[in-house]
């Protein structure tokens, strides 16, 4: 029996396609700057999203604390959401690292940071106060696409109060799928994931993107921002140790996705909706809209007695998902229609007896 996992889509393992780019890189040592597989990914990485320049960096954790830490002096802070990555998920490293201080705002139920309340953040120049320096937001959150106009809106309002603007885009590759799907009338699916990628991106000072995420590559995140930003994150990057020799074998993978696993996204999110329909008939369950490929479920009611044991059956049945806080179930390259259909077969089983 095949393992399904539903866990992440961090769980992928590169195709026979990405394998044989990675074997065939080009290589020589990125501390001196002489790999040339990495200087291609780092370039198109920042013309594909209209940055200057762009650093390949190995963890998506690396890249944001690059991107916080190059914006932020000791003493500043980042307006960030609670549940963001950059806030709950990273080890505090911008605080324990930096010295920067975060200032953690609630989420409005589409997962945007009210802009009234950003406004609210804003410290005044008081030496009471940590500077406010910048505003951190997150695109996907929490597998939602964060409406176009909010991002332009807050982002704006950032600027216009002197803070710079970092963008947690692990996955916005798979925003701006979900954007360019809002558009009914795109006739090529891959250009305008391409395009709405490039118009998110163009609205912050700096993007973080994971390769690692849906695109499917094992390793490898890119922060994209001006030279003069990216010249602080490279020397960040050393500092934490995240100088790597020949990364070109990794960024080849990059690459490789890049070219091939963006608009595929689009089935990922297909299936994602097919199963959150499958969750929403059973009584009880309450699912979030699925703007992406992470289906979240609440389970109560009728429902609620069975939840607890539901992780479980569904690992006796080769089915792997989380509930760090809620169920969480999240499709990717390593799993087809017939994986999620034989998913919701063991679910409605489980829930019908
Ligand atoms: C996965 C993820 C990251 C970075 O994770 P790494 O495991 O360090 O690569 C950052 N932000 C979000 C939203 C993520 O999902």
């Amino acid at each position: 029996m095949q393992t399904i996992d539903l866990r992440s889509d961090t769980v992928t393992r590169p195709t026979p396609g990405m394998r044989e780019a990675m074997m065939t890189a080009p290589v020589g040592d990125d501390v001196f700057g002489d790999d040339p597989t990495v200087n291609a990914l780092q370039d198109k990485i920042a013309s594909m999203l209209g940055f200057e320049a762009a650093l390949f960096v190995p963890t998506g954790t690396q890249s944001n604390l690059c991107g916080i830490l190059a914006h932020c002096q000791r003493g500043d802070e980042y307006i960030v959401g609670q549940m963001a990555h950059t806030y709950r998920w990273e080890g505090g490293g911008a605080a324990v690292l930096g010295s920067v201080q975060p200032q953690p705002l609630a989420h409005a139920a589409d997962g945007s940071l009210p802009l009234a309340d950003i406004e609210a953040a804003i410290k005044p120049d008081d030496a009471h106060f940590a500077k406010t320096r910048l505003l951190a937001l997150e695109n996907t959150i929490g597998g939602k696409l964060l409406p176009f106009d909010y991002v332009q809106a807050a982002t704006k309002l950032a600027k216009s109060k002197g803070l710079a603007t970092h963008l947690d885009g692990a996955r916005l590759f798979n925003a701006a799928v979900a954007q360019a799907g809002q558009d009914k009338a795109q006739a090529a699916p891959a250009d305008g994931a391409l395009r709405e990628a490039h118009r998110i991106a163009q609205c912050f000072d700096s993007v973080s993107v994971c390769f690692s995420k849906g695109l499917g590559a094992p390793v490898g995140s890119a922060l994209c921002g001006s030279k003069d930003l990216l010249a602080k994150a490279h020397r960040l990057r050393k500092m934490t140790g995240g100088g790597m020799r020949q990364a070109g074998f990794l960024a080849a993978a990059a690459l490789y996705a890049l070219d091939h696993h963006v608009a595929r996204l689009a089935d990922d999110h297909a299936l994602a909706k097919r199963l959150a329909a499958a969750f929403e008939k059973i009584d009880g369950a309450s699912v979030d809209p699925v703007h992406s490929n992470i289906v979240f479920v609440d389970l109560n009611g009728p429902a609620k007695a069975k939840a607890a044991g539901l992780l479980a059956h569904l690992k006796q049945h080769g089915i792997l998902a989380t509930g760090l806080y809620r169920m969480r179930f999240v499709t990717h390259l390593d799993v087809d229609a017939a994986a999620v259909d034989r998913a919701i077969e063991v679910i409605e089983r489980y829930f019908k007896s």
